[in-house]
């Protein structure tokens, strides 16, 4: 009997195989599954999920978008463990941890095509 085991398949879909920086302001991850996502700066800056930007208790996000600028610039970029990224922005921000999951949610639920969309206007 054959059967798809939905941990493993569940594992390379939050798996990079490659992450490239896309100039100042973009991220190209490249997913084990074959699943290849663009994010750019200022759209993951106005997802960041730390302590400062959402409310931990309630979840409420503090951050509003108007308050990031369409200009946003990545200054860092470094992996965190095997499970995260953590991105410095230009703007001084550093505490967000987006791990992989996150990332490829963002990317499964297109919360991230609408601004590169824009970008490309
Ligand atoms: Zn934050």
């Amino acid at each position: 009997m054959v059967m798809s085991n939905p941990l493993q398949r569940r594992g390379a879909a939050v798996e990079p195989r490659e992450i490239m920086q896309e100039g100042d302001a973009g991220v190209r991850i490249t997913w084990a599954d074959g699943e290849i996502c663009h994010y750019t700066a200022p759209t993951l800056r106005r997802l960041c999920p730390c302590a400062q930007c959402v409310n931990e208790w309630t979840g409420e996000r503090m951050l509003q978008p108007r308050e990031i600028s369409d200009a946003l610039q990545i200054a860092d970029l470094q992996i965190v463990g095997r499970y995260a990224l953590n991105f410095k922005w230009n703007d001084g921000h550093e505490t967000g941890i987006y791990s992989f999951r996150l990332l490829r949610e963002m990317c499964d639920k297109k919360l991230i095509a609408e601004a590169s969309q824009r970008r490309t206007e």
